[in-house]
């Protein structure tokens, strides 16, 4: 370690203790060369998250990327910029507790669970992309879907 006080290279540690956050070593050093006494923090290097696409394909879990995804999706609609940060964060923690990588079948999953009781235009164009729709038929199910499950439970409407 480089001293800040006279840049020469040879330290000695006087005091090694953890932190008060408990996930950093804190070193107190002093300078072989002018005697000045300074500090040095050792830290965990964060593990970085992947997503493995279908084709095999492994990219760094993108935080900035995913919230970009899910703007386009709700562009235009009553859903507020905010909103959509929130869920970004949201899915960050979600994919960090998943371990070190994650799919990207699964996290579009988590997307769609989160679109849903949001908007469901906002869900299906979501969908369209994430699912691959081929034809107006995948998307006609998909709103079919969408229709049964959120449909409102109550007697009346269950006699059709
Ligand atoms: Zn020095």
């Amino acid at each position: 370690m480089r001293c800040p006080y006279c840049s020469e290279h040879s330290d000695k540690v006087v005091d090694s203790r953890t932190a008060t956050d408990g996930d950093a070593i804190r070193r107190r050093r002093q300078c072989r060369a002018c005697g000045r006494r300074y500090t040095t923090y050792e830290r965990l290097e964060p593990i970085a998250l992947v997503v493995r696409k279908r084709t095999g394909v492994v990219q760094p879990f993108d935080r900035d990327k995913l919230a970009r995804g899910i703007a386009q999706a709700t562009a235009g609609r009553a859903v507020a910029s905010d909103a959509v940060e929130e869920m970004a964060d949201e899915l960050a923690e979600w994919a960090a507790r998943q371990g070190v990588e994650v799919t990207s079948d699964a996290l579009g999953l988590a997307v769609l669970e989160r679109l849903r009781p949001l908007d469901p235009v906002s869900y299906l164009r979501f969908a369209s992309v994430y699912k691959q729709f081929d034809d107006l038929a995948d998307f006609e199910a998909e709103v079919v879907e969408l229709q049964k499950s959120s449909a409102p439970k109550s007697p009346e409407r269950e006699s059709s």
